[in-house]
């Protein structure tokens, strides 16, 4: 979602994209940018987008027949894989019942069930369709429940296209929050403080100063949309510390880390805290299987200012939808201790494999980890780890864009930009990841192919 390049002049697609492209041209036409979500338009790495036909397991088949290994799994929630048949059924067993109601139904209280007794701290959740739904009821919350106004976040953290939390503004300092967005008015900016990521000092100085009028905090658990950025050692810790001092609440915001980097997320890995939990959680992604389905919770006695109990409104006409919370429930079933092994050992070999083909290519890179969750930081110089959102965008995106297209060439669909995690499901197999292997020294090759020009 960051970093824009301009489409190289010449195009990068060397396979067949007749029918994908004819796609892309109807949808600029009645969409804008073609897409309904803006990465998908792969304006960072140029090229036309492939319009998947089906999926199944770890493969994509695009409309022009193409196939792919998926290393994107829709941003995480295939963790199974596509089409698992548990999931298939569950979700044609429940739409077969009916597609929604607008009632109260079984599946909600089952699938709230399952995440209250994964995640230890979560006493109970709401159900919502979106993670920015998620994010945007649980500042709302924490604003009611605190009386305060203010929210701090940090800079490369995502939460959603929440327009208070459409901020980053700039690094080293607290700074009140402008606007990243068009559209987002200045007031509504106006009361979020962006932070630098992993910085204690930066942390303690911004609630020195504005300590009273903060409602909360909300960080990723392990961040994730600026690539992967693990909290330093103690830095969650801190959080849980001076928002306590303050008064404030912390939300841990799990959308991706979620059900993905354990049974019970980034706080099955690095929890239990010693100062204690966060406050409030919000979900997405994996909870609903490839169907809208997302929630926040946390401490009881926050929820209880929820409406029907409380003054802190907040609703949904498909939130709990039937077939979504049957979708969700059947995925976070099948996430088996053994599946969580599977994974991390498919994307050790993945990584390690890219790694090993651009150290062979001279390609200066980092790779960062949270559980399963990988990502590769093409570095224009020295590698060295990469701690918040200004290492983040010191990255060389041409070569990137080099080896993301020499990956989509030989038939492994990375996520198009360079600011992104990599994700493997259960469902990757001995074929897929040989595959991926096979397609990594070619794609290193490029990447340094494009580095030599640059310097030319
Ligand atoms: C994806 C994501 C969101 C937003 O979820 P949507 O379902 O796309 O609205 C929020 N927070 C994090 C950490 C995410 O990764």
């Amino acid at each position: 979602m960051m970093g824009c390049m301009s489409t190289p002049d010449s195009s990068p697609d060397t396979q067949p994209v007749a029918a994908s492209a004819a796609l892309m041209e109807r949808a600029l036409a009645v969409t804008p940018g073609g897409v309904n979500s803006p990465v998908r338009a792969f304006r960072a790495v140029g090229g036309t987008p492939r319009f998947i036909a089906s999926a199944a397991g770890p493969w994509l088949r695009d409309v022009d027949g193409n196939r792919y290994v998926d290393l994107v799994g829709s941003w995480g929630p295939m963790i199974l894989g596509h089409t698992h048949p548990d999931v298939l059924a569950a979700v044609q067993g429940a739409a077969a019942h009916g597609f929604s109601f607008g009632t109260p139904s079984a599946n909600e209280v089952a699938l709230a069930e399952e995440i209250v007794a994964r995640v230890e701290p979560v006493e109970q959740v709401r159900l919502v369709s979106s993670g920015t739904e998620a994010t945007m009821s649980a500042v709302r919350l924490a604003r009611g429940f605190t009386g305060r106004s203010a929210v701090v976040k940090f800079a490369g953290c995502y939460h959603g296209h929440v327009d208070a939390l459409l901020a980053h503004a700039g690094s080293g300092i607290a700074t009140f929050g402008l606007p990243d967005s068009a559209g987002v008015p200045a007031s509504a900016a106006a009361e979020t403080i962006v932070l630098p990521y992993n910085d204690v000092e930066a942390l303690e100085a911004a609630f020195a100063e504005h300590g009273e009028r903060i409602a909360c905090l909300i960080t990723e658990a392990s961040p994730g949309n600026m690539g992967v950025v693990p909290p330093a050692p103690g830095f969650t810790d801190a959080l849980r510390r001076v928002t306590r001092e303050h008064g404030a609440l912390l939300i841990s915001d799990e959308v991706m880390t979620g059900f993905r980097c354990s049974a019970s997320g980034w706080y099955g890995l690095e929890g239990p805290y010693e100062g204690g939990a966060p406050d409030l959680f919000t979900f997405g992604k994996v909870m609903g299987g490839g169907f809208p389905a997302a929630a926040f919770g946390g401490r009881a006695d926050i929820l209880a200012h929820l409406a029907p109990l409380g003054p802190v409104y907040q609703a949904g006409t498909l939130s709990g939808n039937p077939v979504a919370t049957a979708a969700g429930l059947a995925t976070l079933r099948g996430c088996t201790p053994e599946v969580y092994e599977r994974l991390e050992r498919t994307a050790r070999t993945i990584a390690d494999a890219a790694s090993a083909a651009l150290t062979e290519h001279d390609v200066p890179h980092t790779v960062q980890w949270a559980g399963s969750m990988f990502s590769i930081f093409f570095q224009p110089g020295p590698p060295k780890p990469v701690r918040d959102y200004d290492d983040a965008r010191e990255q060389d995106l041409p070569a990137f864009a080099a080896f993301f297209h020499a990956m989509l060439a030989a038939g492994v669909h990375l996520p198009p930009s360079a600011f992104e995690s990599w994700f493997v499901s259960a469902a990757h197999d001995e074929e897929a990841i040989e595959a991926v292997l096979a397609a990594l020294p070619g794609a290193a090759r490029a990447a340094s192919d494009s580095r030599a020009r640059m310097t030319r």
